[in-house]
Formats: C-alpha cells, sequence, structure tokens
C-alpha cells in the first residue's frame, strides 16, 4: 500500500448564489475549475437566517446530479416532476438530473442556522439524458460504520463492506468521518479514484504528519491506494468524496454541464421554451 501524497489544497472561495445565499465554494471557483468527475461543491454554513433564507427559487439542471448533504437546518424542494420533500439534518438528496428538471431549494427560517454541502457529479455522455430522478435518503437509512476511535457514514460507495445508502450511477463514494482526537483513519481506495477529502471541524495530519488540513480547505490527494489521516488536534470530521474520471469534454452552460457547446445551447432552447 502506497500512501496517496497530497497534490494539492483549495480554499473555499466565498460568494453569493441562488436569490442570495452566502456559500463557500470549493470546487468550480478560480483556484479549481473542475477535477472530472465532480463539477462543483459549495459549503452553506450560517447561523444569520439573512445569509441564506432567499434560498434557490425555481432554476433548471441537466446533464449531470446533485447531491445535497443537510448536516443542520432544513430545506423544503419542488420540483417539475411532481415531487417535494423535506430535507433534515443528516439527511441527503441524490438528484439525476438527467434531461433535465426544473426545481427550488428553500432553507427553512426555524431551525435559525443551516449548515450542509452540495456535490455536482458528471455523467457520462451515455446518461446525461436519461430520465430524471430523485433518492432522498433520510438521516436514519444512512449506515454507520464504528471504527476504533470513531465513526463512519456511508452515504454512497464501500467501507469495510458496508454499501452506502444512494444508488451512484458512477460509483462515487461518499463518506461522512468523525475522529476523536489522536485518532488515525486508514483506508484503501482503488488508485484510478479521484480523491477529495473536505475537512469540516477540527485539524487532520496528513501521512506521517508534517502536512496539516483545516476545516476550509478541500485537498486533492493524488496516486496511490492509502489514505492516512490523523486527528491531531481535537476530535476531527471530514467528507471523503471519490469518483473516477469520465474523461469526456466538458461543456458548461450556467446550471447545465454537457460535452459539447451546440448541447448547452440546445438546452437553453428547450428551458426557454418549456420542454423541461
Ligand atoms: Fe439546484
Amino acid at each position: 500500500m502506497t500512501t496517496r501524497p497530497l497534490l494539492k489544497t483549495v480554499t473555499g472561495e466565498e460568494m453569493s448564489e441562488g436569490a442570495g445565499v452566502r456559500i463557500k465554494r470549493y470546487i468550480g471557483n478560480r483556484q479549481l475549475n473542475l477535477i472530472d468527475p465532480f463539477l462543483l461543491l459549495d459549503e452553506f454554513k450560517s447561523n444569520d437566517v439573512a445569509d441564506f433564507i432567499a434560498g434557490f427559487p425555481p432554476h433548471p439542471h441537466r446533464g449531470f446530479e446533485t447531491v445535497t448533504y443537510m448536516i443542520k437546518g432544513r430545506s423544503r424542494h419542488k420540483d417539475s416532476t411532481g415531487a417535494e420533500g423535506l430535507l433534515e439534518p443528516g439527511d441527503v438528496q441524490w438528484m439525476t438530473a438527467g434531461r433535465g428538471v426544473v426545481h427550488s431549494e428553500m432553507p427553512e427560517a426555524a431551525d435559525g442556522e443551516i449548515w450542509g454541502y452540495q456535490l455536482w457529479v458528471n455523467l457520462p455522455a451515455a446518461q446525461k439524458m436519461i430520465a430524471p430522478r430523485y433518492q432522498d435518503i433520510d438521516s436514519d437509512s444512512i449506515p454507520q460504520v464504528q471504527i476504533p476511535g470513531g465513526r463512519v457514514r456511508v452515504i454512497a460507495g464501500d467501507f469495510q463492506g458496508t454499501e452506502g445508502a444512494a444508488e451512484s450511477l458512477t460509483d462515487i463514494t461518499y463518506l461522512d468521518v468523525d475522529l476523536a482526537a489522536g485518532t488515525r483513519f486508514s483506508h484503501d481506495l482503488a488508485d484510478s479514484q479521484i480523491l477529495l477529502v473536505l475537512p469540516v471541524a477540527g485539524e487532520l495530519a496528513h501521512g506521517a504528519g508534517d502536512t496539516v488540513l483545516s476545516a476550509g480547505q478541500l485537498a486533492t490527494l493524488g496516486e496511490g491506494t492509502g489514505i492516512d489521516l490523523t486527528a491531531t488536534a481535537g476530535p476531527a470530521r471530514f467528507l471523503l468524496i471519490a469518483g473516477a474520471p469520465i474523461g469526456e469534454p466538458i461543456a458548461r452552460g450556467g446550471p447545465f454541464v454537457m460535452n459539447t457547446r451546440q448541447e448547452i445551447l440546445q438546452a437553453f432552447d428547450d428551458y426557454q421554451n418549456g420542454r423541461f
């Protein structure tokens, strides 16, 4: 087993999205435009209702999947397929936009705070125009694996033989890992997978301990198989996200991600003419 080296750390860039929601963008910013197959990673975290209450009124998506993970607060979604649901703390929504959905994602004010993540996962050409679908995954149905000094929530993929709750079309691994102070986490992942680590609380030492990852910085790890992280300064929590690169051309146009410019123009035309 060779420990994966640290390739790059990306600081989350603060910006405003939707109707005026303050977010931190880790993928899709000036430092990291995308990392195949991941197109975007946003954090929304605030205890000031004014930062998030305007939400994300109706908007379209085509050509990829959005994965929303709520840690605190609630968000109500409604979409053009007639589906509606409430994301509560610990819940995950795995939405396959496929050929197109129009949806709204509106945080609820009652809790006074929000904390969550949205990841965009690209789809290969053969799956970009499939029928849209939702997986609304209750917190209770996400398997938890106890490890010495920690626990791992398996949102997608496999951890020590435990299968994640979400059905991923493209073999994504998505883990939420909590470690007590001093705990070392090691995990093997196929070399072909792109690996991201986002500390969301505390600090993590990488490998032999000379590099420390802190909350607010996304780390990309390079080739190898082993992941070796230790919670050195108190307890730590991190998201581990991995997937295989698709390796196809990417054309982006706002909420649409296709393979060619022509397909993006077609998406705008389809949306404007009510074909979503
Ligand atoms: Fe959306």
